[in-house]
């Protein structure tokens, strides 16, 4: 995977309007609308993801220090992947990183003492079939972690603040002597009382326990946009829970299951169904009624359709997602119920197309004895 400065054609520290332009100008040109190249659509789909995540501070900040591994698989862009665990691997990031990987050191301790972010967090939503196609604004209730509102997050009980930590003297760090065959030496460590922020708090907020935070639940309306399918993540900015001590919030991802249809079945962007004709429109032609997600359409049944025939209804398929002005197909395929029975007309009829066939020179023993037999 290319570096995404390099993608966008920018220095490592261009500023948002530089990104922007560059992203245009660069969209513009690999468009698959305008660009048929082959190539260029997954060019395309590089240079959007490149600027998802850069023109976000919060993802940008997390791509430079850790490059792709910190964006724990596609940001942003919904996508069709499995994202499970993924709360997971930013908590192993963030708070993983002023113990075990902390090594001798004041940066643990300076990490653990400086903002820290809120996580992300996964909201799983069941949607019908059309609203996946044609998208639907959907109110859904959520919990996360707010900054406490008694305490403003210092966790302080109001009136009161935080004091220094009697254990480090306020220095967030502690000294433990170490032995290992090679001798022994003294390594610095994150201060286990205060947690290497170097204060205590004395008289905690009684709302949040001193964390500086608090489980709320919120309703949220969200933008579900037309196209979407299962497996397809959004992301909401800021839902996650709130960091602390200043740190940004984290993101919420909310992923989506779309429920199957009785009639209909979704494949990308094309719709495929079945419809049942009789052998005589079949074989003679016939305009029927078929359901599609835009309500019933009329289909015309060509004469001479055969049976597992392919019909495509233009454009009544599902929305591009990112570009709903294109639409995929309906395709019904067409079977075909010959009859069990015959009336008595209706054999006499046939025996008699049967008998013109076989008079115009088929030859068919059986046949033309038989027929010959009835109405010879
Ligand atoms: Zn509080
Ligand atoms: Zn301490």
């Amino acid at each position: 995977m290319a570096d995404y400065y390099d993608l966008l054609g920018v220095s490592r520290d261009a500023d948002a309007d530089t990104l922007k332009r560059s992203y245009r100008r660069l969209a513009r040109q690999y468009h698959p609308d305008i660009n048929k190249d082959p190539g260029a659509e997954d060019k395309f789909k590089e240079i959007g993801r490149a600027y998802e995540v850069l023109s976000d501070p919060q993802t940008r900040a997390r791509y430079d220090q850790f490059g792709e591994a910190g964006l724990g698989g596609a940001a942003g862009m919904p996508d069709m992947g499995d994202m499970g665990g993924f709360a997971d691997l930013f908590e192993t990031f963030f708070s993983g990183f002023g113990g075990g990987m902390g090594g001798p050191g004041a940066s643990a301790g300076a990490r653990r003492r400086g903002p820290r972010q809120g996580d992300d967090l996964r909201f799983d939503l069941t949607i019908s079939f059309s609203e996946a196609v044609f998208g639907k604004e959907k109110e859904i209730q959520i919990r996360h972690l707010e900054t406490c509102s008694s305490c403003s997050g210092s966790g302080a009980k109001s009136g009161s603040g935080p004091t220094s930590c009697g254990t480090c003297g306020g220095a967030g760090q502690v000294r433990r002597a170490t032995r290992t065959p090679f001798g022994s030496f003294t390594q610095v460590a994150a201060c286990p009382t205060c947690e290497g922020t170097g204060q205590v708090i004395a008289d905690p907020c009684s709302a949040c326990g001193g964390q500086g935070l608090q489980q709320v639940r919120k309703k949220l309306r969200i933008n579900i946009p037309a196209g979407v399918d299962t497996g397809t993540r959004l992301r909401v900015a800021n839902e996650g829970n709130a960091g602390q001590r200043g740190g940004p919030a984290g993101d919420l991802y909310v992923f989506l299951t779309v429920q199957s249809h009785p009639q209909l079945r979704r494949d990308g962007i094309n719709i495929h169904s079945e419809v049942t004709v009789n052998y005589l429109q079949a074989i003679l032609g016939d305009t029927i009624e078929v359901e599609t997600v835009d309500g019933p359409e009329q289909l015309e049944i060509p004469a001479g359709t055969q049976p597992g025939a392919v019909l495509t209804l233009s454009g009544k398929g599902v929305p591009k997602l990112g570009n709903p002005v294109a639409r995929g197909n309906h395709l019904i395929a067409i079977k075909v119920q010959l009859p069990t029975k015959l009336n008595r007309e209706e054999r006499e009829l046939l025996e008699q197309l049967a008998g013109h066939h076989t008079a115009k020179g088929h030859q068919h023993p059986h046949k033309s004895g038989l027929f010959g037999g009835l109405f010879g």
